[in-house]
């Protein structure tokens, strides 16, 4: 059962795998013991205890409906309510003498610090990005180095999280060879998996910032080569041809969910939605929504200078580190292309200084 989870929420990490809210012991904590909290993802609770290992902390698991922190955080799953909640009903309060609870930064765009501190009078502080680094933040006195805070997306990354969120597109392109192209599903499953581990592994090195950029020269070069098997016959041309085919569908594929699994990257799938007209799928809303409306360019981030109380909240909870403070007195946002439009900073602002604004 347990091994099943964990192969469902590692190939299929788009669809919910939950385990039940409430309070677990990491080791054996005592009353002045760290308090973590994170979703209730299946996958993510798993990895958290296998990370703190040797570490004696309480860990509350709030609700974010089975999803993990950064997707269920965007689609407000994942929330002050949550933990709120949690804080509330765990009785945690009655376990430990202090009042500081260590929340996943990549939880900002759903989490409003600042309401949680006021509903429940617990201080709230971000822990670091990586959760491999929570044994060096706690070690460190709950300090974040500046990597901590930032997001990266590198190879292991990118072939943990591509392999969760594309292998239900292997699957059913798999089923859709194994119905209507029998003879050509061997090749599809060797092409396709190759293809998967190609790009991942390649995609810093390839040209364009963009996934779609980077699909259209590697594919650019693939259809040379389909080109010259018409002009130069080779034994056995139109297998050869067909499995080119898969092959640029799959890096098509790959490279155009690209930015929605970068944390680094802009969704492209999100505002192409929302231009189509499609509003929503499921509980993601994309037509009209303020990170639909900043991908898109229809509005921007600006701040409020008069408002903003140099709290450097916006700067702290940025996992792209965008933002800046002039002389401690107020934001600047000092390299808005790097902006992945997580609204984390808008979320966060206590005072509402930061505004999508509608550009004209
Ligand atoms: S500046 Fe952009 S990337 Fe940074 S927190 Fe705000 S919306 Fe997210
Ligand atoms: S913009 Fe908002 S979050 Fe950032 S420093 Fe100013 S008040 Fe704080």
């Amino acid at each position: 059962m347990t091994l099943s989870k964990t192969v469902w929420s590692v190939l299929f990490r788009l669809f919910p795998c939950p385990v039940p809210v409430g309070l677990h012991r990491i080791g054996s904590p005592g009353r002045g013991s760290p308090v973590l909290l994170t979703c209730n993802f299946y996958l993510t609770v798993k990895r958290l205890k296998r990370v703190l290992r040797g570490t004696d902390a309480w860990l509350l698991v709030a609700e974010s409906r089975g999803v993990n922190v950064w997707c269920a955080a965007g689609g407000d799953e994942f929330n002050t309510h949550s933990v709120v909640s949690v804080l509330k009903t765990s009785g945690i309060a009655d376990r430990v003498d202090h009042r500081t609870v260590i929340l996943p930064p990549l939880g900002g765009p759903g989490i409003r610090a600042v309401d949680v501190e006021k509903q429940t009078g617990w201080s709230v502080k971000w822990g670091p990005v990586k959760m491999t680094d929570l044994s060096a933040y706690l070690a460190g006195g709950m300090r974040r180095q500046e990597k901590m805070k930032r997001v990266t997306f590198d190879w292991k990354e990118r072939l943990d999280v591509g392999l969760g969120s594309l292998f239900p597109f292997y699957f059913l392109f798999g089923l859709g060879f194994a119905l209507f192209g029998r003879h050509l599903l061997a090749d599809y499953l060797i092409i396709g998996a190759a293809a998967f581990v190609i790009f991942m592994l390649a995609e810093p090195w390839m040209p364009g910032e963009r996934g779609i950029v980077k699909v259209l020269w590697l594919n650019g070069l693939l259809a040379v080569g389909l080109l010259a098997t018409w002009i130069v016959p080779c034994p056995g041309g139109a297998r050869v041809r067909a499995d080119v085919i898969i092959a640029m569908v799959a890096f098509s594929v790959y490279g155009f969910e690209l930015g929605g699994l970068a944390s680094t990257m802009a969704s492209e799938l999100d505002p192409m939605l929302a231009r189509l007209g499609i509003g929503a799928v499921g509980n993601l809303d994309f037509a009209g929504s303020v990170r639909t409306d900043l991908l898109n360019g229809n509005r921007r981030l600006v701040v409020d200078p008069v408002s903003c109380i140099g709290c450097r909240r916006c700067a702290e909870i940025c996992p792209q580190g965008v933002w800046e403070l002039s002389g401690e007195k107020h934001a600047i946002l000092s390299r808005p292309a790097a902006c992945t439009a997580c609204r984390a900073c808008l979320v966060q602002c206590p005072s509402g200084a930061i505004q999508a604004a509608s550009v004209a």
